[in-house]
């Protein structure tokens, strides 16, 4: 009998290889397949067992780090315009892997590839201005005490050790790069674990860029398959950057020796972002029929697979049927199938494991809500709906008990949410925060004080919020959208992280240090510095 690698070659799926100490790798043994959820085919396997991840990630400290830290920010920000300029040009191969492996359609993947070129030049931009410097500066140095010589500064030390970064599987591309932008600009090299399923996106990204020789050995690394002890070997000065579900975060948060060594965690988790339309919207108003643009287009735009993604629809009383009726019947529109196909606007989830999950999803959800929308005869344009990973839009409805915890606790990663009915504006908020904290939540009003009173009344319990009025209808850029310029994260069951912020997302990747000196000294250190606050 043929030996696994034997079979798997024989299949024609390419086994996914690490970037490690400067080296291509591979792993030992069966790995885990990379699946084409249209066809239900394997693409390509990853194996991580047997990598020797210790030494690995001593070479990003001890050779990566120091040749990044050598380099100015400014001299950094170039190679992060180069890098964007490698992955430009071979943009359509990236869309080609990304239908394949993810089920991406032409619109889905430039989220993730358009975003991921968009957000390293905009860091090769704003990273320019920091100039000739090799640490920052928060504010002026100020006076201490009665003597006005004796004086205090904050820096920022870039971190001398490797930063981790783990991805989720929804975005490969992106993932990979806003966390690597922000963290090459600060001078620390990116050790990168993508998602396993979808792992061959950034895995090519990762070569094209290690081919063309932009960046210092050991600057960038990329780790296929599963972590392993990966974790085990942190020490002091490393940094680990996750994206990915709550219960994944959970346990790198009480990891023995996360906990042991103090390392600073950023954690990007799931959330059940909010649309909430205000109380004076009316049926047919330009906000109205914003609101539910918007909630068709967050509940299909990746099938539903993105973390800041609509759930929940806020509606008043009123409005709700009308409100429930609209969306259903723009859901009815979407056409379902091979992303291949250019009629085709909405592909599969990512593989067969993630169908079962939402489909689970649906069902447990169900036991709280009705069914609000749901195609009666669903098939797949193009495709075998049995074998690929087809899941139709599927609309709910809280309206008998708008407060079922389930509809307020139960991430459902695909393309379903569940109409909420409030009775007034104070419900209305109070059940926009029942999601325990969530990256993003859109508010729809033509009333400018009913906006700024939500920024309010949500701002505790949400990283981001869209406020859209009619004037910006159509040029806001999504509710889903993550933008470089401007934080990413939300509290509570979101994670409690904060990347991006434009130059802000730096100080993730420096050791804050209180200096204490005479005026001479700091004024020494403060002209050496770079105040990203004031770029
Ligand atoms: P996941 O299962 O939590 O996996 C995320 C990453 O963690 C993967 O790279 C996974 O590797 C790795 N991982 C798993 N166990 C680990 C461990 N013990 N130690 C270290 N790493 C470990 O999430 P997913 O299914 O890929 O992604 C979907 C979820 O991500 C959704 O819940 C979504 O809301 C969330 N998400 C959040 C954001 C955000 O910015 N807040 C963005 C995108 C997605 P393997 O794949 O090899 O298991």
């Amino acid at each position: 009998m043929a030996s696994t690698v034997e079979n798997r070659v024989a299949s024609g799926a390419q086994i996914l290889q690490s970037y490690l100490g400067g080296k291509w790798q591979a792993g030992a043994g069966q790995g885990a397949p990379l699946m084409n959820p249209t066809t239900g085919d394997a693409v390509a396997w990853a194996s991580s067992q047997g990598l020797d991840l210790s030494t690995a990630l001593e070479y990003s400290r001890i050779v990566g780090g120091p040749a990044l830290r050598a380099l100015s920010y400014a001299q950094r920000a170039e190679l992060l315009g180069k890098i964007a300029d490698v992955l430009a040009a071979r943009r359509d191969e990236w869309f080609e892997i990304a239908r394949t492996n993810s089920g991406s359609t032409k619109a889905d993947a430039a989220i993730d590839i358009d975003g991921s070129i968009g957000t390293l030049k905009f860091f090769a931009k704003i990273g320019a201005k920091l100039g000739d410097a090799h640490f920052l500066r928060a504010g002026q140095a100020m006076r201490l005490a009665r003597d006005a010589n004796f004086q205090g500064l904050h820096v920022g030390i870039p971190l001398d050790g490797v930063a981790i970064h783990i991805n989720a599987f929804n975005f490969p591309g992106w993932g990979l790069w806003e966390k690597a932008a922000v963290s090459l600009l600060a001078g620390v090299p990116v050790f990168s674990k993508p998602a396993t399923s979808t792992a061959w996106l950034a895995q090519a990204m990762v070569g094209a860029v290690i081919e063309a020789g932009i960046l210092p050995n050991g600057a960038l690394s990329i780790l296929c398959g599963s972590p392993n002890d990966l974790l085990d070997h942190l020490q002091v000065g490393d940094v680990v950057a996750f994206t990915g579900s709550a219960d994944t975060g959970e346990g790198i948060r009480r990891h023995a020796r996360v906990c042991k060594q103090n390392v600073r965690v950023n954690i990007e988790a799931d959330s059940l972002n909010a649309a909430l339309l205000g109380p004076d919207v009316q049926p047919g108003s330009p906000e109205f029929n914003f609101f539910v643009r918007e909630v068709v287009r967050e509940m299909t735009a990746k099938t539903g697979q993105k973390c800041t993604a609509i759930r929940r629809v806020l509606v008043p009383h009123a409005v709700a049927a009308a409100a429930t009726e609209a969306i259903a019947d723009a859901l009815s529109k979407v056409v379902v199938g091979n992303p291949a196909n250019p009629t085709v606007n909405m592909g599969p989830v990512v593989n067969l494991a993630q169908r079962k999950s939402v489909e689970e999803g649906i069902r447990q959800l169900q036991t709280q809500t009705d069914v609000a929308y749901s195609p009666s005869n669903f098939s797949a344009v193009d495709a075998d709906a049995q074998r690929g990973a087809f899941v139709p839009p599927t609309l709910l409805s809280a309206h008998k008990n708008p407060e079922a915890a389930l509809v307020h606790e139960l991430e459902v990663f695909g393309p379903v949410a569940t109409v909420v009915p409030y009775r007034d504006k104070q419900n209305g908020f109070e059940l926009a925060r029942c999601g325990g904290g969530s990256l993003a939540a859109s508010v729809f009003s033509a009333d400018t004080e009913f906006l700024s009173e939500a920024a309010v009344a949500l701002g505790t319990t949400h990283g981001r919020l869209l406020l859209v009025d009619a004037s910006i209808g159509d040029s806001h850029t999504g509710h889903g959208i993550v933008l470089p310029s401007l934080l990413h994260g939300g509290p509570g069951r979101a994670g409690g992280g904060e990347e991006l912020g434009g130059l802000h997302g730096l100080w993730f990747y420096h050791q804050r240090v209180a200096l204490q000196g005479s005026g001479a000294t700091l004024r020494v250190m403060s002209e050496g510095a770079a105040d990203p606050a004031a770029e």
